[in-house]
């Protein structure tokens, strides 16, 4: 069960009536699986002669299982492209390409490779941010320096009528979640009162400068009241350099013409859906520049 914890409504002004969401974990084919498993081990008993069906069945019902299981890996696993430590430390080229990307969620953010442009994923379509700031889809085979997803399965939501800035609404994610030793996925939906995103510039070979010197000096989006989505991901304090500790968020408008990575925004009428995950892949790039890379740059972002 994942359970958001009730809010403290004096200090974040929640009607104490609002409803949380709350969802059983157990996927209902994984349950059905199980089920389908039992007259198999019953048929084997009372009916010998049909034993050869029940192996049928029984075969049948492990393959159910084993689908069920792999479906409930996709749904539980958050997917990491490089590691962020190496991507601090300048390893740019990415050979992660956007239709691997989207073999591995339909919710997602990174970087493009070169720095070639923020990445924000909503529904199965991945977005690019370019450096001045439009917004364009990518080709399948643009390739990704930098990503984070997954197959969202909402586990549970709730209401936000209004946050005055971004690290309100981490307090209350932090204040609502069952435990901070999990990883999370969320879709937070909204009318955003402003909205300030950073980009990123196209960064030829050989790089000077690793994102502790580039994210500093990123170019900056601004927008007023308009409507939009952020997907984003929350990571335990135990990821260290591998991943954004705390919460990464990236953004994107209803109209698809604003977005990139959110730096701090005002916003009302939020829905925030969560996923829970326990599982965890990452897959490193092949390349001589990560093969080489020397981790001694350390960059996280300020606010977690
Ligand atoms: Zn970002």
């Amino acid at each position: 069960m994942l359970t958001v914890k009730p809010l403290d409504h004096d200090r974040v002004g929640i009607p104490a009536n609002d409803q949380l969401g709350v969802m059983n974990m157990k996927p209902a084919t994984e349950v059905l699986a199980r089920l389908v498993c039992l007259p198999g081990l019953l048929c084997s008993v009372l009916l010998p002669a049909s034993f050869g069906y029940c192996q049928d069945a029984l075969a049948t019902a492990n393959r159910n299982e084993l689908s069920a299981s792999l479906r409930q890996d996709r749904s539980e696993t958050y997917f990491q492209y490089s590691i962020w430590g190496a991507f601090v430390n300048k390893v740019f080229e990415g050979d992660l390409s956007v239709a691997e990307m989207k073999k591995r969620g339909d919710v997602g953010l990174g970087s493009y490779t070169l720095l070639e442009g923020e990445l924000v994923m909503l529904d199965g379509i991945p977005y690019r941010i370019e450096e001045t700031g439009v917004v364009s889809v990518p080709k399948d085979e643009d390739k990704i320096v930098y990503a984070n997803a997954a197959f969202f399965d909402e586990d549970a939501s709730f209401e936000i009528p209004e946050i005055n800035n971004y690290e309100m609404l981490r307090q209350i994610i932090r204040d609502r979640l069952p435990s901070l030793n999990y990883f999370y996925a969320f879709k937070i939906t909204g009318t955003f009162e402003s909205m300030k995103c950073g980009g990123l510039s196209r960064q030829e070979p050989p790089f000077k400068d690793g994102l502790d010197i580039l994210i500093p000096n990123r170019p900056v989006f601004e927008r007023q009241n308009f409507k939009g989505t952020l997907i984003g991901f929350y990571c335990p304090g135990f990821i260290g350099d591998i991943n954004v500790e705390g919460f990464h968020f990236h953004f994107i408008s209803d109209d698809k013409q604003f977005g990139g990575h959110a730096m701090e925004f005002k916003a009302k009428d939020l829905h925030v859906a969560i996923d829970k995950m326990k599982q965890y892949t990452f897959v490193l790039p092949e390349s001589e520049k990560f093969e080489a890379v020397e981790f001694d740059k350390q960059f996280q972002y300020q606010q977690k």
